[in-house]
């Protein structure tokens, strides 16, 4: 275990990553830009967009590049967020459209700003997506709403196949991580979508920023109680100085043992320091279904 004292100034070399073909790579940033779309990808300075890029898939963030919060370990820009774009559901289904995706994530930064939080708008997105691409697959990883149910539940009524919300990190460490979430409260969306029909129910969290591994026991317990379905668990990994250091370069055997305790609670887990929220997402949500045509075969 290399705790926070003993950190290399360089990464270990199960998170060093090749670079990408820069083909791809300026196709699918020319198809984004002209549709004017964000993307997480980008935002977050995702360290698997390059690899996601060339096999052109993307995860849309939506509502603009600016969030109403501030986490401690997100790349994406704090501050007073610009009108909603009324082009935007369609832009992002042409985008879906013209890159033949079969499995769409959309996302968003938090607008706490909004009267409904934003949840229109991501209802507007899955129908123009529906319409343009009705064979592809939706997968929304949304916000808390600030736990406004009926805002979740507009969402809910369109029934996206994954419906994702990240709790990020353990209880103790939200004053730092997520300083303007509250963990019983993703707890509380996560039950409400399981509660109420939502397709697959999924979250996420980091780990290296800290994290206790009996704390680790816990959050599967209370994911696994709340009705979750799949999880994913990545390296945390520091977008800028001004965000919160990595304690823990958590080696590839530790999250193979947080794998196995999930899968113990019945759980699909996909940890790896190169897993995030919606990496390789389609494949998660084939091998979701596939589990879940296995349980009701033996059942
Ligand atoms: S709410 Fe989401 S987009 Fe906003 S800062 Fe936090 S993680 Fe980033």
């Amino acid at each position: 275990m290399t705790t926070r004292a003993e950190l290399p100034a360089r990464k270990p070399d199960w998170l060093k990553k090749r670079l990408p073909e820069s083909g791809s790579l300026l196709r699918m940033e020319s198809l984004l830009r002209e549709k004017g779309l964000h993307t997480v990808c980008e935002s977050a300075l995702c360290p698997n967009l390059g690899e996601c890029f060339e096999r052109g898939t993307a995860t849309f963030l939506i509502m603009g590049d600016v969030c109403t919060r501030g986490c401690g370990f997100c790349g994406v820009a704090e501050g007073l967020p610009g009108i909603l774009d009324a082009e935007e559901p369609g832009h992002v289904a042409d985008a879906v459209a013209l890159l033949g995706l079969r499995h769409v994530v959309i996302t968003s930064v938090t607008r706490d700003d909004l009267p409904d939080g934003g949840a229109g708008h991501y209802v507007a997105t899955i129908r123009a997506v529906r319409a343009r691409a009705p064979l592809a697959t939706v997968e929304v990883l949304v916000p808390d709403f600030l736990g406004r149910m009926e805002h979740l539940d507009l969402v809910l009524h369109v029934a996206p196949e994954v419906f994702n919300h990240n709790v990020e990190t353990v209880p103790r460490l939200y004053p730092a991580v997520r300083p303007q979430a509250v963990y019983e409260r993703s707890l509380a969306v996560l039950s409400h979508a399981a509660a109420h029909g939502a397709g697959l129910v999924k979250t996420g969290w980091m780990v290296g920023l800290g994290e206790r591994e009996e704390e680790m026991r816990d959050l599967f317990e209370d994911v696994a109680a709340a009705g979750v379905d799949v999880v994913t668990i990545g390296q945390y990994l520091r977008p800028s100085k001004n965000h919160l250091p990595v304690m823990e370069y958590v080696l590839p055997e530790v999250f193979d043992r947080y794998r196995e305790w999930g899968e113990a609670l019945g759980l699909q887990v996909h940890a790896a320091p190169f897993v995030r929220s919606s990496f390789q997402a389609g494949e998660s949500l084939v091998q979701a279904l596939g589990r879940s045509a296995e349980g009701h075969q033996s059942a």
